[in-house]
């Protein structure tokens, strides 16, 4: 059987770690451990995960002409990530984040989208063979006007679309109804609805919203909970897979992936959800984001091994 083959819409930045005994305060300097390049970004992130699935993947995405671009390209192409419709800004530097991670773990980001930010919809209209896709993946990390136009192409191809609603935005309401299939976590789930980060949440209650603002079918994240699955016709709970939790970072994007290469290979959605939620648990077993992506072959592994394979 040929693999899926899915667009990737979305970020790609380069993470500059540093490691502190303390955050400095204002005006300080304080001399640092480690430091270290780590490649990023939602989409970027997204589109090795999905790589890592056995799909077919090509990202669209916007880099700047400087060695953080070429590294970044280079990465996805060794991961397997057809890089063909990459842009290079002429402009723009690539994007970054800078993350002071303090002696205790916690951790303080800077982000600067930098060419992340100049992706347009005329990029989006510039997609060879749209309706070639079996499946479109986006996030909310790119501009909106590239990823409302990613969500219309795919509707006027007929091309299967899944919006993964981080970071949360609230800006990003209008999309609510654009895509297939709509992937929050808790936190994305408040933004779209206009709740305040600290309010009270129920997944159901979140997910009855989102369907009557538009959404065709939500799939939501909730963490060690699994994930609620709801379409008009029904609301289902999929249990998380029990595991030995040590860095949840990434977990949501092996989700998302997984859940998007099972449904363009044409299994079901509770199927899909299934595995996306195996995918999730196996990365947070393992640190940092892009080394917990789980291979198609592990997460099929996974759940023959906890006997889920046939759900
Ligand atoms: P996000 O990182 O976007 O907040 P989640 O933390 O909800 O996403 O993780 C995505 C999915 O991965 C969950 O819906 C769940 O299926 C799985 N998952 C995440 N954390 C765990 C965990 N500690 N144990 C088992 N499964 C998990």
């Amino acid at each position: 059987m040929s693999p899926p083959r899915l667009l990737v819409v979305g970020s790609a930045n380069m993470d500059l770690v540093v490691k502190a005994p303390r955050m400095p305060v204002r005006g300080e300097t304080v001399m640092g451990g480690e430091f270290s390049t780590v490649r990023g970004g939602k989409g970027a992130n997204q589109a090795l995960a999905c790589a890592r699935m056995g799909a077919e993947v090509w990202m669209l995405g916007c880099v700047g002409r400087d060695a953080f671009g070429e590294a970044l390209v280079a990465g996805l192409a060794s991961d397997g990530v057809r890089c063909d419709l990459m842009r290079r800004h002429e402009t723009s530097p690539s994007g970054i984040a800078v993350i002071i991670v303090e002696a205790t773990g916690e951790n303080s980001i800077v982000v600067a989208t930098g060419a992340n930010g100049e992706l347009t919809a005329e990029d989006v209209a510039r997609v060879p063979d749209f309706g070639s896709f079996d499946a479109v993946l986006t996030q909310l990390e790119a501009p909106l006007p590239a990823v409302e136009a990613t969500l219309a192409a795919a509707r006027e191809h007929g091309v299967l679309s899944l919006l993964d609603a981080g970071p949360p935005t609230a800006a990003a309401r209008g999309l609510v109804g654009a895509a297939d299939v709509l992937s929050p976590n808790e936190t994305e789930a408040k933004a779209l609805l206009g709740l305040s980060p600290g309010a009270e949440f129920d997944p159901l209650d979140a997910a009855e919203r989102l369907l009557a603002a538009g959404a065709p079918c939500v799939v939501m994240k909730l963490g060690a909970e699994g994930a609620l699955v709801a379409e008009p016709d029904r609301r289902e709970r999929v249990p998380a897979f029990r595991v030995e939790a040590v860095d949840t970072t990434g977990a949501g994007d092996a989700f998302t992936a997984a859940l998007a290469v099972s449904l363009a290979r044409g299994d079901s959605l509770l199927r899909a959800t299934t595995v996306g939620a195996a995918a999730g648990a196996l990365a947070a077993t393992v640190f940092g984001a892009a080394p917990s992506m789980p291979t198609c072959e592990a997460v099929e592994q996974f759940m023959k091994d906890r006997g889920a394979l046939d759900s």
